[in-house]
């Protein structure tokens, strides 16, 4: 009952901010559907707003067989250039009214179903409750009028529920992008899609470690990427690189230790055969070249002993030629006349095909995470890729899955391994699955410093971080991996502005032929200069953490960017944390904040009693 008492008042704490009723009593959605023959029919539905919600659902027998797009028009949703507020996407595109002309449009980076507006009459978040996986946004500037919609443009071939988009109107001060981020998180929580950081850790305590510490992954082993091989099989099976022994990993872990890192969770990468994808979802025996079965249990130990946690990385989804249990029957990619679609992308272990989460879990998933475990691995364990993509439904009729279903099977593979290890991580933002995961390795791809790619783009805003700070660890920029490293200081002040935890990736660079995702600088441990160096960066970035680490406890409430180079973030308990771009000094809330450094604020005092 405990819990449910602090959920309610959670719950509570997250809509007394949203007490000022909206302007609205009504409201109407032109709904215009687009069938594959290019047909165009227009409808107009009035919505009834009931406690500054309204709800458009549009049952899935009215939508014709050949449907390719429904959109949703709100006529609260508009603008004109010049006037206060923003759009915002759920990957943290933002943009202020001040085009006459353009589009701004995102389908693949819906990390949440959800979109918002604030305009000086209405501010809403837009949440698709049903069809979710189908929602594209989309913003419009014509003569100086902005309008925003919600588009259901994908997998229309597969309507398994009505289409339904729940808007809730903000005021006050709810009426900016927190305040619509809010929203969103409020909705995730009041429907227990999610639970908060300080509820999980009652009955997950090596997650309470692994938020107060830095994520340090280890690349140990690889074959080439990409794969000079398409069809590996053993007998041209390309010879794996060992680059990280497994007593090689033990000595790093010593020198950490003895120059002051006092905590970090170790994340093993490619200890299993063939390295870093080497052979999936074959993974024993345990590399021989890093020193076998053995070597490793006396690594992992070796690092616990240290007072270190340690845990491992593979993955349920990738999946190759070259595994002694590879079956076409578990293949996602699939024509319709059930041969196996064969693309272009290879990694370590050949062409790159995916498993069907549902067989996954079926045919390896407790059965690898039992066997895994007897390596001693505790922690927040690693699926590569699940949360970093967007989910797509699996053709094969013999385990045929809709995106509704395949969300699913996706949380029951993280469920195993959080129950098996202590924890879950992943790759990406996508919340499908957000009640499973503790970790998102990457929330954006994109470089933090450049100027976005779309016109109508003003900003990068910790849009995602407002949602989940406090419920998903993350580190915000793929860029921002090995951050204190970053000669460039400006990345470890994003880091604190996003409400990052310090990531850091140890041979992150591996693949030749391209530039490396997570930029080019790396921490190696090649030579006994290079891996103390390493250690020093880390330790710098647990001191660094150790001031705010705290904060990961809270939701991040309001961010704000007070201009001229200087912001403010605001957590649940009133404190903040106040940051400085310029190349000196400034003051912000009467306290003096060093050029490219950050204060956190503990809450103001109350005076009342
Ligand atoms: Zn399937």
């Amino acid at each position: 009952m405990k819990r449910a008492t602090a959920f309610y008042l959670l719950v509570m704490a997250c809509a007394a901010v949203a007490a000022v009723p909206p302007t609205l009593h009504a409201a109407k959605v032109a709904v215009e559907t687009t069938s594959a023959d290019g047909t165009v029919t227009t409808e107009e539905v009035a919505l009834e707003i009931k406690d500054s919600r309204a709800v458009f659902r549009w049952p899935r027998e009215k939508i014709p067989a050949n449907v390719k797009r429904i959109a949703v028009w709100p006529d609260f949703a508009e603008a004109r250039s010049g006037e206060d507020g923003c759009w915002v996407f759920p990957n943290n595109r933002m943009g202020r009214f001040t085009r006459a002309e353009g589009r701004a449009y995102e389908s693949w980076g819906m990390f949440m179903p959800c979109f918002g507006m604030a305009t000086p009459r209405e501010t809403f978040c837009a949440i698709a409750t049903g069809m979710s996986y189908s929602l594209s946004a989309e913003v419009t500037v014509q003569n100086g009028v902005y309008r925003m919609r919600a588009l259901f443009d994908k997998y229309m071939d597969d309507l398994y529920e009505d289409i339904s988009v729940e808007f809730r109107l903000l005021a006050g001060a709810d009426a900016d992008y927190s305040g619509i981020a809010r929203a969103y998180r409020a909705y995730q929580l009041e429907r227990g899609a999610c639970r908060p950081i300080t509820e999980r850790v009652k009955d997950q305590p090596l997650l309470d470690y692994a938020v107060r510490h830095p994520e340090v992954r280890v690349r140990m082993a690889w074959k080439p990427v990409p794969s000079p091989v398409l069809e590996q099989v053993t007998r041209n099976e390309p010879p794996v690189k060992p680059v990280v022994t497994f007593d090689r990993m033990a000595h790093f872990a010593d020198v950490c230790r003895e120059v002051g890192v006092d905590g970090a969770e170790f994340c093993l990468v490619g200890w299993n055969v063939g390295g870093h994808d080497g052979r999936y979802p074959q993974i024993f025996p345990v590399e021989p070249t890093l020193g076998g079965e053995e070597r490793l249990k006396a690594c992992v130990r070796h690092v616990q002993d240290l007072g270190y946690q340690i845990a491992g990385h593979s993955s349920f989804r990738d999946c190759y030629m070259i595994a002694d249990t590879f079956d076409s029957e578990f293949v996602v990619e699939k024509n319709p006349n059930g041969t196996l679609r064969r693309g272009k992308t290879t990694y370590g272990g050949g062409r790159l095909y995916t498993m069907c989460p549902q067989r996954a879990y079926e045919r390896f998933c407790p059965k690898q995470c039992a066997e895994m475990a007897t390596l001693g691995f505790k922690g927040l364990f690693y699926l590569d890729v699940v949360t970093a993509r967007p989910i797509f439904p699996c053709p094969d009729p013999r385990h045929r899955l809709n995106n509704g279903q395949r969300a699913t099977w996706e949380c029951n593979i993280l469920d195993e391994v959080r129950s098996v290890f202590g924890g879950s991580a992943s790759e990406g933002a996508y919340d499908f699955c957000v009640g499973s995961i503790d970790s998102a390795l990457t929330i954006q791809w994109c470089k933090p410093f450049e100027p976005p790619k779309c016109k109508l783009d003003d900003a990068y805003v910790p849009f995602w971080q407002l949602v989940y700070h406090g419920i998903v660890l993350s580190t915000p920029f793929r860029t921002m991996i090995n951050c204190t490293a970053n000669p460039d200081r400006r990345s470890l002040l994003k880091l604190a502005e996003f409400g990052g935890r310090p990531t850091y990736y140890v041979h992150s660079v591996f693949v030749t032929g391209r530039a490396p995702s997570m930029g080019t600088i790396d921490l190696e441990l090649t030579t006994e200069e290079k891996l103390r160096q390493s250690a020093l960066w880390i330790k710098e970035g647990c001191d660094d953490y150790n001031r705010r680490r705290a904060l990961q406890f809270r939701f991040m409430d309001r961010h704000e960017d007070l201009g001229n180079g200087l912001f403010r973030i605001t957590y649940s308990d009133g404190s903040r944390l106040v940051g400085n771009y310029n190349d000196a000094p400034r003051t912000v809330d009467g306290v003096q904040v060093p050029s490219l450094d950050y204060v956190v604020l503990p809450p103001a005092r109350r005076t009342e009693m």
